[in-house]
């Protein structure tokens, strides 16, 4: 890939893979034998090597527990036909992370260490990423501050993580969500352009409270006005409208998803007109009663494309048309799954085999 750095390989002397049922995954749970980590202390990264998945010791006192500084990426790695394993756009998720860790004040991590160590490691347990369509290697990279010195200010020091879970294709019933007009995620200046930990901790209630309410998952509003949307969930939202596929323009306060770039690229060379402009909420429950509105659905690393059936507002719930009758995102969903599995020419260079 990039540099090569040498990295010291401490291999596993007892595997778990035989004892993983890979046709029961549940998303997040069962990790696979290796993990990346490295340390950055005085001022540079030290130390990167890859050892057994396992127990940290840390001191109670770091700082991240305390104040948040902690940042995380999402990406996945496939089988492809021909057995080899391939990442999607890792380039991608390394240049967020960074982005990420500016905004959090933390040190950027090198591509010798993020991207050397990740083709390393997913080659090392390349028998985790299981076949079978949709499947895929889920790679979790993450950094946080590790001084144990209680008080607020940039940490001193820092550990970056690279672990990876098999994980089975998503599949989930077309989605209810619920239109979010009071609680907030992210406001201009802040940081919902990151993928930093307190921005889901924050999600955490006004999600628990649409559950109660029967949604899966809320469609964030802007902070000022709560008139138009942002985002959902760990997903940025899509819609099409009158054959356009329309979606919020990413700014500070919405996260600039690696899917929805992807999505976004493959309609565009379909002749697909894409808008990424301000949706409001009266042209979002407008165009669902009048028809024009005619798919919704989420867009993300961990679902991909995740059909939208019902749009709770103020009380009210408007239903999009049968998923059945779509054209657009099950077209989207299978052409990304085709140039991940390798069934489908990489016309946009994204795949990166290890
Ligand atoms: C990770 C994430 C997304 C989706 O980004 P992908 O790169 O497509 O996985 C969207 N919104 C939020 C808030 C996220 O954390």
């Amino acid at each position: 890939m990039t540099d090569i750095l040498e990295i010291p390989i401490l291999k596993t002397a007892h595997s778990r893979l035989s004892e993983v049922d890979f046709d029961n995954l549940q998303f997040g749970k069962v990790m696979s034998d290796h993990m990346l980590i490295a340390e950055y202390e005085n001022g540079e990264w030290e130390n990167a090597r890859i050892v057994p998945y396992g127990e940290l010791g840390l001191l109670p006192a770091i700082s991240a527990l305390h104040y948040g500084q902690a940042i995380f990426e999402g990406m996945k790695a496939y089988r492809m036909e021909n057995g080899e394993v391939a990442i999607f756009r890792p380039q991608a998720n390394f240049d967020r992370f960074n982005l990420s860790a500016e905004r959090m004040c933390m040190p950027a991590v090198p591509a010798d260490i993020f991207m050397g160590g990740l083709e390393q490691l997913i080659k090392l347990d390349s028998a985790w990423a299981p076949t079978g369509a949709g499947n895929s290697l889920y790679i979790r990279p993450f950094m946080f501050a590790t001084d144990a010195f209680v008080g607020i200010r940039p940490s001193e020091r820092y550990t970056f993580i690279i672990f990876t879970c098999p994980v089975n294709s998503y599949y989930a019933a077309p989605l209810r969500v619920k239109v979010e007009t009071h609680y907030t995620r992210a406001a201009q200046g802040g940081t919902g352009f990151a993928k930093c930990a307190g921005n889901y901790a924050g999600a955490l209630l006004p999600t628990k409270l649409a559950n109660a309410e029967g949604y899966q998952q809320i469609l964030w509003t802007d902070a000022e006005t709560h008139t138009h949307l942002e985002e959902s969930g760990t997903m940025n939202i899509m819609l099409v409208k009158e054959g356009k596929l329309i979606t919020p323009k990413t700014a500070d306060t919405v996260l600039k998803g690696i899917t929805r770039d992807s999505i976004i690229t493959l309609a565009k060379s379909w002749g697909i007109p894409v808008e990424e402009r301000t949706i409001t909420l009266t042209e979002l429950v407008e165009g669902i009663q009048q028809g024009t509105i005619t798919e919704a659905f989420g867009a993300g690393t961990a679902a991909v494309v995740a059909p939208i059936a019902t749009i709770g507002y103020e009380g009210t719930d408007y239903h999009l048309p049968e998923v059945s009758t779509w054209t657009v995102a099950p077209k989207i969903k299978e052409a990304l799954n085709a140039i991940r599995i390798g069934t489908a020419p990489d016309t946009f260079d994204w795949m990166v085999t290890v």
